[in-house]
Order: structure tokens, then C-alpha cells, then sequence
């Protein structure tokens, strides 16, 4: 890449830019920068900011379209077979299960154990006893199932993944970078107009933001139910029909297994074990906008309710929070479908130059997360041939970084006794980085206790992130977990004091905080609305956040403040002890009534 003409800030030429961090845009870059094209990709938010951070995180078998869609599902099992292979530290092979309840139909189960062998999709019939010794909280009249290898993948870290692989063969990152313009020039697109929310660089509050022209031989437009947006910018119609779906998350794993009810399509029919959680999911309905639409309180307990038929348990299990994502589904011009479960999940590559007459821009639309890859291939396909670069593709074959060794895992565990459930939590997240990373912080304390994250991960995802804690949160885990972030926001934002100053500490401290609550909106009863009762406290009233004196922009007045019984030596609560004794009952209080044995 060289320097350009200025406008705000540098401009450059890149062969490729990619418009999107989501699994299709990192997946796009990835393979582009391993094939020595000179790549950039931009992302207005952090990697995973749209659908690909708003969904259930199935690994599919293909099982779930091996009825409807054979096509799709052929796709689904060669991809799930080769993400197992080159995403190791990203997928969890739980398996999975089609279920079946008495009231649902004996020939759609024949059906789907038909469409999964005629697809080469691994298909086992169980009956019901069977399949509650494999899931002991399945419903007593389930009566069989058909077991499948549906797993569980991890969106967040598969995303960064492949953006780490892209960097190291030369590619550039920018997130929290919006594409404002797509710039034409002489009838073709020669780049976009990008705004940094601050930077250029790693993301760090309160730095000022500038803007930038990229220029590139070629653009792929990867921005999913944002495609036609994207069109709009450079006068092409791109036309997605954004579908939304819910997902609620419960705080344990009320289940080991992907749980599908075998039943042709409907609402809630899907239990993903996640991690330390389990998530529900989800609904399909069309939407206008992907970023502006109703996230409703019945479609929650819709889900609740709907999927207890199938596991019990969730009634009366503690749910975290809830979040909507929105499918980036399309159909070519004049196919009509009336019904947004009917729509094709394949994908579509939109050659604005065969279709539109402008030249230098694809569109790629459509598709899952289990399909990425292949997605990603078949575009990068076409940009080497559009740019006449001669190069194959390695995708499929070469691990992802962190999936590299396996083996090498497995003697680090023995080495260093990494037998705790923190030290295998670790081992997961990190896959073959684990030993860089675990050493290079010492001492190394758990940080965030519900997710078992250390300072070690913390500290290394700052340093790949800057000051972005959300982008921390989605590398780590760190928050996610049942207090959502009640005791380790904090200690997590201090992780920042050493490379940054107080007021951008604060800043990102509030954003994550905010992120956090924003999801529990929607599950405010029970168990998480004491938790976060207790969050609040323990944030406004304890750590005075909300009345804060740093954020005032006054001083704090110290002779305001009560100077004891004896304000002429002792310490506060040392006179008669009626300070002291009535704090510490108070606080016990809190703590009888309170979630602390819960967490
Ligand atoms: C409810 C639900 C559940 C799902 N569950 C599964 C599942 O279990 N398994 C599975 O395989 N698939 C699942 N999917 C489908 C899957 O999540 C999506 O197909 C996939 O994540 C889409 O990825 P993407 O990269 O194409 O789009 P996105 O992830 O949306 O990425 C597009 C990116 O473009 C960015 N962008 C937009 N405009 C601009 C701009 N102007 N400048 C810069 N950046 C911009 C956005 O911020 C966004 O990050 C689910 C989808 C939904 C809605």
C-alpha cells in the first residue's frame, strides 16, 4: 500500500477493500491477504457488531434445511466438517438432536432422516429413553430424536480469528471505520469515504475521529442486511429482505446438546448450549430497518415458554438477558416470497458490473455463519479473477491461529497443572495462544470469576483492542456471565489505567456497563432482577458512579463529609462503634437477601 492524496487524514490504494466485519467480511479478508492480495477491511462497529454477534452460535449439521433446502444443507455439513478441522478452539462438538414430541408429525420425522442421509449429514435414530440418558432434562414424552452433528461455535472469537490471519499476511483492520460514500469515479468504484469514531488505529475514547478516503481496485460490499445501504452509495439496488429473530439466554447449561424439535418450521424450536449458558431462539419476521425495530417482551417469553415443552427445566431457570439479530436473507428480483421463513438461506454474489453496469464493486449476500468460508472462497474466487490474480485458495486447509496444535494444549495442561475449571476455561478460549498469553502477566488473578477470565487474557485483548471494552468483552468473555458484569466491570476498566488517562477509563468503563444492561432489559424478574438491583447498588450508591465528582466538573468538597464522633484523631466508627456496626449489618443484610451465593 502507498500514501494517496490527504484529506483529513492519509488516503491509500489497496487491491481489495472489504466493507464488513462480520463472518462473511473476515472470512473475505482472510482469504484474500493469504492469496497476496493487498487487503483492507472496514467495520463500523467491532468485529461482529451486526448479525454475526446476534446469533445462537449453531454450528450447523445442515440437518435443519435437510428437508427444505437440500442445497443449503449439503453446504452446511462440508463446512461443519471443515471448521472442526481449522477452527478447532472456536467450535465445540456438543452434537445435537431432532426431538420429537407426540403431537408432531411421524412423517416429517422420516422425512428429515431421509434429507439427512440423502445429504451425507451423519443421522442416528434414538428413542426417547435413550435420549434422556444423553440429556437428562429432556421432556419424559419426548418419544425419539434423531441424533445429528450439530455444534456449538463461538461467532466472536472465529471472526477474530480470521482477521488475526489476515493482518499477519499483510492485510489492514479498521473497525469502529463507517463507510460514509462509495466513490465512483469515471463510471467505476475506485474506493469508499471512511469515517474513523476515533482514530485512525486501535480505538481509544476521547480521541478524535477523522476521516479517510481508501482507494482500491476493488470493493466487496460484505455488509449483510446492510447490503442495501451499501448499494444506495453507489446508486445500485441491493435488495435484502433483514429478517429478525429473538434469543434469550439462561444462565446455566440446562443442556449439553443442540436441542431442535423435529417439526417442519415455527417459532422457539431450538435450545444452543453456549459456553457457561444456554441460548433460546428464536423467531423469523421481516423488519424495515436492521437497526431500528420493536425487541418486544412476549417474543421472550415466547421462547421461555414454548421451549419448556422440550426441556422442562428452562420454566424456572434464571434467564440473563435477551437479544434480537437480524438475517441478512435475499432473493434475486421478482421471486416474491410472501413469508420470510420460505426465503432461501443460500447465498448470492451480486456483480454490480453485470447487473448494474458499474464496475469495481460485488455484493455478497445471503447465507449462515456454518457457511462463511465457503462464502468467502467463492467471492475471493471471483475478485482474482475480476483483478486477473492467479492464486489459489487455502481457507479450507490451513488452521486458523490459535486451532493450530491441539497436542500442544494438552501438554500444557499437564505442564502446568491447568486442571482448573479457570485454566481449562482459558485453554478453550486461547486454544494453541494459551501459553504466550497465560505467561505473560504475573501474578495472574481472575478478573471475571463467572466466565473464570484472567488478567493474562484481559490485559491481551487490551492490547489488541485499545481501550474498547466491549471489544475486550467479545474476545474474553469477561461480563458475560450471570452478574453481567456487576464485580468485574470495574476491575476490568483498571486493567486500563496503566496505558490510558482516567477520563478514557471511564468512558469505556460506561460503554460496557451500558452494553451490559442494555440485554437485561428484557429479563428483569427473578433471580436477574436482584442481581441487577445489587449491580445498581453497588455501582451508584458504592462506587457513586452516577453521582460521580470526576464527571461533575467540580471538586469534591471534603467538609461535606461526616468526620466521625471524634474528628480530632480516631478513625470513622472508632468512638462508641454505632457507625461502623450499623455499615456492616447494613451491608450483611444486603447480602442475605441478596444473589451472592447465586453468582
Ligand atoms: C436470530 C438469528 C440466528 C442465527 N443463528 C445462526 C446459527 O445458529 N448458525 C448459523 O450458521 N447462522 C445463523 N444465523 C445467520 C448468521 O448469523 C448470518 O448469516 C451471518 O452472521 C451474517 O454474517 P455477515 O458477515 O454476512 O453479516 P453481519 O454479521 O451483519 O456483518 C455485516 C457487517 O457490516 C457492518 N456494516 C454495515 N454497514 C456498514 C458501513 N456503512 N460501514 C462499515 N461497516 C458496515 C455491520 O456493522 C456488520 O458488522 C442466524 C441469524 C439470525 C438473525
Amino acid at each position: 500500500m502507498y500514501p494517496l492524496q490527504t484529506t483529513n487524514v492519509m488516503s491509500e490504494q489497496a487491491d481489495v477493500i472489504v466493507v464488513g466485519g462480520g463472518s462473511t467480511g473476515c472470512g473475505v479478508v482472510r482469504d484474500l491477504a493469504r492469496r497476496g492480495l493487498d487487503a483492507v477491511l472496514v467495520e463500523k462497529g467491532n468485529l461482529t457488531h451486526g448479525t454475526t454477534g446476534r446469533m445462537h452460535g449453531l454450528l450447523h449439521s445442515g440437518g435443519r434445511y435437510a428437508v427444505s433446502d437440500r442445497k443449503s444443507a449439503r453446504e452446511c455439513i462440508e463446512e461443519n466438517r471443515v471448521l472442526r478441522e481449522i477452527a478447532g478452539h472456536c467450535v465445540e462438538e456438543t452434537g445435537g438432536m431432532f426431538v420429537k414430541r407426540p403431537e408432531d408429525s411421524e412423517e416429517y420425522f422420516r422425512e428429515k432422516l431421509e434429507g439427512c442421509r440423502a445429504c451425507d449429514i451423519p443421522a442416528e435414530v434414538i428413542d426417547g429413553e435413550e435420549a434422556r440418558r444423553r440429556e437428562p432434562y429432556l421432556a419424559r414424552d419426548v418419544e425419539k430424536a434423531i441424533a445429528v452433528p450439530d455444534h456449538a461455535v463461538d461467532p466472536f472469537r472465529l471472526c477474530v480469528a480470521n482477521a488475526a490471519d489476515a493482518r499477519e499476511h499483510g492485510a489492514r483492520i479498521e473497525t469502529h471505520a463507517e463507510v460514509t460514500d462509495v466513490l465512483i469515479e469515471d463510471g467505476r468504484v475506485t474506493g469508499v469515504e471512511v469515517e474513523h469514531d476515533t482514530g485512525p488505529g486501535k480505538r481509544v475514547h476521547q480521541q478524535p475521529g477523522t476521516t479517510e478516503e481508501i482507494r482500491a481496485r476493488y470493493v466487496v460490499n460484505a455488509t449483510g442486511a446492510w447490503a442495501g445501504q451499501l448499494g444506495e452509495m453507489a446508486g445500485v439496488d441491493v435488495e435484502v429482505r433483514p429478517s429478525k429473530g429473538v434469543m434469550t439466554v439462561m444462565n446455566v447449561r440446562q443442556v449439553d446438546t443442540v436441542i431442535n424439535r423435529c417439526r417442519p418450521k415455527g417459532d422457539a424450536d431450538i435450545v444452543v448450549p453456549h459456553e457457561t449458558a444456554c441460548i433460546l431462539g428464536t423467531t423469523d419476521e421481516e423488519v424495515e430497518d436492521p437497526e431500528d425495530y420493536p425487541e418486544e417482551e412476549w417474543e421472550v417469553d415466547m421462547m421461555i415458554e414454548t421451549l419448556s415443552e422440550l426441556v422442562p427445566a428452562l420454566k424456572d431457570a434464571r434467564t440473563l438477558r435477551s437479544f434480537w439479530g437480524v438475517r441478512p436473507l435475499y432473493e434475486p428480483p421478482g421471486t416474491g416470497t410472501d413469508d420470510p421463513t420460505d426465503i432461501t438461506r443460500d447465498y448470492f454474489l451480486l456483480d454490480h458490473d453485470e447487473r448494474d453496469d458499474l464496475p469495481g464493486m460485488t455484493s455478497i449476500v445471503g447465507g449462515k455463519l456454518t457457511t462463511y468460508r465457503m462464502m468467502a472462497e467463492s467471492i475471493s474466487d471471483h475478485v482474482c479473477e475480476k483483478l486477473d490474480h492467479d492464486a489459489e485458495c487455502d481457507t479450507a486447509d490451513v488452521p486458523l491461529p490459535g486451532s493450530e496444535d491441539f497436542s500442544v494444549l494438552r501438554e500444557y495442561m499437564d505442564e502446568f497443572g491447568l486442571r482448573s475449571p479457570v485454566g481449562r476455561r482459558s485453554m478453550q478460549r486461547l486454544g494453541s495462544k494459551a501459553d504466550d498469553v497465560l505467561k505473560s502477566v504475573d501474578p495472574n488473578p481472575v478478573v471475571c470469576e463467572c466466565e473464570g477470565v484472567t488478567r493474562a487474557e484481559v490485559r491481551h485483548a487490551i492490547d489488541e483492542a485499545g481501550s474498547d471494552l466491549n471489544a475486550v468483552r467479545l474476545r474474553t468473555r469477561a461480563s458475560m456471565g450471570n452478574c453481567q458484569g456487576g464485580f468485574c466491570t470495574h476491575r476490568i476498566a483498571s486493567e486500563l489505567t496503566q496505558e490510558y488517562p482516567e477520563p478514557v477509563v471511564r468512558d469505556a468503563e460506561d460503554e460496557l456497563y451500558q452494553e451490559r444492561w442494555k440485554g437485561q432489559r428484557h429479563a428483569l424478574w427473578g433471580r436477574q432482577l436482584s442481581q441487577a438491583m445489587l449491580n445498581h447498588l453497588l455501582h451508584a450508591t458504592t462506587m457513586n458512579r452516577d453521582g460521580d465528582p470526576a464527571g461533575l466538573d467540580a471538586g469534591v468538597d471534603f467538609s461535606a463529609f461526616d468526620a466521625g464522633s471524634d474528628a480530632a484523631g480516631d478513625p470513622p466508627g472508632a468512638g462508641d462503634g454505632t457507625d461502623s456496626a450499623a455499615a456492616a449489618d447494613g451491608g450483611r443484610a444486603e447480602t442475605d437477601g441478596g444473589v451472592d451465593g447465586d453468582r
